[in-house]
């Protein structure tokens, strides 16, 4: 499948790795939008928050328990925001579902 996470997870692209287990993969975004910006990923491809379902959705509570301890690791103590962009209005650009953690600075709200 010719999807750009799915090869950061194989390796095939290289990454800065935050985070890895058998379910989810983290990584600095290449192009960070704050003084902490990386992405969780499911390892398994789920394109989107549109593809959520009863099914597959068990990996987000998951993700989200890996981000707080994570945060926690980090010296988040200021706080952060996780993000899910969905479509072309919500400005998904990759198609496998990912979580933005932003932090390391105040950030806007509503956002633009
Ligand atoms: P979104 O716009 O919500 O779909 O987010 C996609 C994110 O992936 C953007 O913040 C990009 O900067 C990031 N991104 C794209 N390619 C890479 C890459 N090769 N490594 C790390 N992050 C990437
Ligand atoms: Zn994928």
């Amino acid at each position: 499948m010719d999807c750009l996470f799915c090869k950061i997870i194989a390796g095939e692209i290289p990454s800065k790795k935050v985070y890895e287990d058998d379910r989810c993969y983290g990584f600095y975004d290449i192009d960070p939008q704050a003084p902490v910006h990386f992405l969780m990923v499911p390892k398994a491809h789920i394109s989107g928050p549109d593809a959520v379902n009863e099914e597959n959705a068990a990996v987000i509570g998951h993700i989200y328990a890996v981000i707080a301890s994570l945060a926690r690791e980090l010296g988040l103590e200021n706080g952060y925001r996780v993000v899910a962009n969905c479509g072309k209005d919500g400005g998904q650009t990759v198609g496998h579902l990912h979580f933005h953690v932003l932090a390391g600075r105040g950030l806007a709200w509503p956002p633009g």
